[in-house]
């Protein structure tokens, strides 16, 4: 699919005057209708409810999209839990999906009533001690091994820190009901970022046959099933995108043979989806500064991986377009790079692209779920700035750009820097 940037040079050039690059930028309007897509897809199914991954976009701003649309919202830490609560988001609107979950973390989650989603059998000992059991808990499964979809391999759960084994699960389930808890919800996450429509309905035949047994073995009134995040968006424009009503549907077809004749018609269907949400609908704006003659040609541009280090990571492809030269032909290799002293600092290698000049704007796509987020700051690079393109077609900043002052806010006891 040809991938068409939802701002043009001339928007670009109007928020220039008040907002220099580099920013990350979303699109209000492609966020909210994607939801409502989401939405319809499983209206079918009573409680659905997604719960927005926080970690993807941790934008107040964002998520206070969400919260209007009667989503929930999925944190894992305490700061994400902070920002839970500021916005008013709490109890059963938060999932709690943590690992590795430190004290702090468990009595806060505790606090707002929020669900848990245990990661670990040995954490149901840990979280009654430091917060009790409550009614309505959730576990994690790992069914460990290699996870395939039609002889392709999706993941290797076997390998990964996550989640509770099978046997534990049942067992975990007698525990949690001896030890008071009354409600039950079963989570899973074996696939990322996959744009197949066969992943959510092949994870939730696992888990509505897991729930099946479970209910039947230890008595244990399921609640929920939550398949988690994972689907995936095209980040390549020959990448077909997934198609949320075909893969509601599946996962229909799932509850109906699987659920219904079991009698647990009732069972609410939850997602924690991050990526699929709002990755499409974000932007990172970057100009070019600099072009360099060497053994390769390069484009400097002034933003780098501090901004966006999926590509440094993980050598993911991001789609570039030069905005105002949409229609020109692809006619020179670019390697598209930021100014951090590490040579993975590249948004793109060997990438055909009109030819550039000093000042074009480059619209880096799919930048709305994991990118701002994982920013750092090596080099003592700063973060840039969020901008949110509302509906009504106005910019609105949603997070300003760091200074040198927040760089050294944590040496504020140090007299050296006063
Ligand atoms: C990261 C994460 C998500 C969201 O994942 P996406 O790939 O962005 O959909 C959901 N749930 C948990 C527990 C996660 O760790």
């Amino acid at each position: 699919m040809k991938k068409t940037p939802f701002l043009t040079l001339e928007q670009v050039r109007e928020i220039e005057k008040t907002y220099p690059t580099p920013y990350h930028i979303y699109d209000e309007k492609g966020i909210r209708d994607n939801i409502k897509r989401l939405q319809d897809a499983f209206s079918w199914n009573k409680g659905f409810k997604e719960y927005f991954a926080v970690k993807a976009t941790p934008n107040p701003f964002l998520l206070e999209i969400f919260r209007d649309m009667g989503c929930g919202l999925d944190c894992s830490s305490y700061t994400e839990l902070m920002m839970s609560e500021k916005l008013g988001v709490t109890g059963s609107d938060i999932m709690f999906s943590s690992n590795t979950t430190p004290v702090d973390e468990f009595v806060y989650a505790s606090k707002l009533n929020a669900t848990i989603n245990l990661d670990d059998f040995t954490h149901i000992d840990f979280l009654e001690k430091c917060a009790g059991i409550p009614e309505t808990i959730s576990c994690r499964f790992n069914p460990g091994g290699i996870f395939t979809i039609s002889n392709t391999i999706m993941d290797n759960p076997g390998d990964a820190k996550y989640g509770f084994t099978r046997e534990q699960l049942f067992e975990g389930f007698r525990v949690l009901k001896q030890k008071g808890a009354k409600h039950f919800g079963i989570h899973s996450f074996l696939a990322s970022n996959t744009t197949t429509n066969e992943y959510y309905p092949m994870l939730a035949k696992i888990l509505f046959e897991l729930a099946v047994e479970l209910h039947d073995e230890t008595g244990a009134d399921i609640k929920f099933i939550n398949l988690s995040g994972g689907i995936g968006i095209p980040y390549r424009p020959e990448q077909d995108p997934a198609d949320i009503y075909e893969i509601a549907e599946g996962v229909r077809k799932a509850y109906e043979e699987i659920l219904i004749p079991a009698g647990m018609d009732d069972v609410a269907i939850f997602t924690e989806l991050g990526r699929f949400m709002t990755g499409p609908y974000g932007h990172l704006v970057t100009k070019a500064i600099h072009q360099k003659h060497i053994h390769k040609e390069y484009i400097g541009v002034d933003a780098c991986a501090v901004n966006l280090m999926r590509p440094a990571m993980y050598g993911s492809y991001h789609h570039i377009t030069v905005l105002g030269k949409e229609d020109r032909p692809l006619d020179h290799k670019y390697d598209v790079v930021g100014s951090l002293c590490e040579n993975n600092d590249k948004f793109a290698v060997d990438r055909m692209l009109p030819e550039i000049e000093n000042g074009d704007y480059l619209v880096i796509h799919d930048t709305g779920a994991h990118g701002f987020a994982m920013g750092y700051n090596y080099n003592g690079k700063l973060k840039s700035a969020e901008l949110l393109l509302k509906e009504d077609g106005s910019v609105k900043m949603i997070r300003r750009a760091e200074n040198p002052k927040d760089y050294f806010a944590t040496f504020d006891f140090c007299d050296i820097l006063a």
